[in-house]
């Protein structure tokens, strides 16, 4: 790991005054410690944000919930009313990762996370996200890589809070240019092949709102071991109910593209058929590549399964 001054922010006009061009700003340091520990990242100054308590805390009222950057995955998971309200964040949030990580990751943090594509995490590995001019996961090693917008970048965006808040319509709060809707944060490798969000250079996320519309939610994943793992699949689902339909409906499914993966379905009838026709119908673009096939089967699976959730309602 290379050296580094490290600065404890007092409060984010502290944080963003500590701002320059090596700098980085830590929350629980998950990611970013690792990718220190693996040379990928190397900046000459951490602005640690754990000491600014502005950032933390969860409110929800009637209008929705105004969560912190700080706030803790293990924190969301356990709100009783983000469980009441939103229950795919809350899902999201409780599947991720371990009972330890929960307690120290922070949901700025998940959201900003790097990719977990191998090629990427290995100093040894100059690839296209790193500034070279070759995506090792094309002809490689690429079971756990995407099936969506997979040409230039075969990345999956790891969070799991990101699914979430993509099916609920959140809106990413910064220091800086305001508010982000959550649909225009995730990035592209195709829009920018450097970066996975349209968070500016030393942009501080402050809050993500979520509003509250009556949407019913869900979200469920596939993993290859139950203890601890990340998601092969995964789908976080929302809509509206009215009668025997689903208006409004969206599944945003995760680990299958560079960004959170959304399909608006719109107005959708509450049957087993009706869904399945959905379900066969998002996977059709699918390109998966030479190992990751069974994605594809996850994906519809996926749908079926987390629709069928929210229409259980109607039933
Ligand atoms: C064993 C293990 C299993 C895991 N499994 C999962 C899983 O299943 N699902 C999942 O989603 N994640 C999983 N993770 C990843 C983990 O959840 C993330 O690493 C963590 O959420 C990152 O949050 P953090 O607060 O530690 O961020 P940090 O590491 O502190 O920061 C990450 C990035 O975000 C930036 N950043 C942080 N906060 C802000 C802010 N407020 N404003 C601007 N920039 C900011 C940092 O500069 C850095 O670039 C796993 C991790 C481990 C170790
Ligand atoms: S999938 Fe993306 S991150 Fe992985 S090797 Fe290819 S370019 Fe790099």
């Amino acid at each position: 790991m290379n050296r580094f001054e490290y600065v404890a922010a007092p409060d984010v006009g502290g944080a963003l005054a500590a701002r320059r061009p090596d700098a980085a700003f830590k929350a629980g340091g998950m990611d970013l410690l690792d990718l220190m520990k693996s040379s990928i990242r190397a900046p000459g100054r951490l602005v640690n944000l754990l000491t600014i308590d502005e950032l933390k805390g969860i409110d929800v009222d009637t209008s929705g919930a105004t969560i912190g950057a700080l706030a803790t995955l293990a924190e969301i998971a356990d709100h009783p009313d983000l469980a009441r309200m939103f229950p795919a964040l809350a899902l999201a949030a409780g599947h991720a990762a371990t009972p330890q990580v929960r307690n120290v990751a922070t949901i700025g943090g998940n959201i900003l996370q790097r990719p977990r594509c191998w090629y990427f995490r290995m100093a040894q590995y100059p690839c296209l996200k790193k500034g070279g001019d070759t995506c090792f996961a094309m002809d490689g090693e690429n079971k756990y890589h995407a099936i969506f917008e997979n040409s230039l970048c075969a990345m999956v965006h790891p969070s799991n809070t990101a699914v979430a808040l993509l099916a609920l319509d959140a809106v990413v709060r910064t220091a800086g240019s305001g508010e982000i809707p959550i649909r225009k944060f995730f990035v592209t490798p195709d829009q920018d092949i450097l970066r996975e969000s349209a968070l500016a250079e030393g942009e501080l996320v402050t809050q993500l709102f979520i509003p509250a519309t009556g949407a019913r939610s869900h979200y469920l994943e596939f993993r290859e071991r139950q203890s601890f793992d990340w998601a092969l699949v995964s789908a976080a689902a929302a809509a509206e109910l009215e009668g025997q339909t689903l208006n409004n409906a969206r599944v945003v499914l995760g680990s299958v593209a560079p960004i959170p993966w959304r399909i608006d379905l719109g107005e959708i009838a509450a049957t087993d058929e009706a869904l399945d026709r959905a379900a066969d119908e998002a996977v059709r673009g699918a390109t998966p590549l030479a190992k990751n096939k069974y994605k594809v089967q996850l994906a519809r699976t996926a749908i079926r399964r987390s629709l069928r959730e929210l229409a259980r309602a109607t039933e």
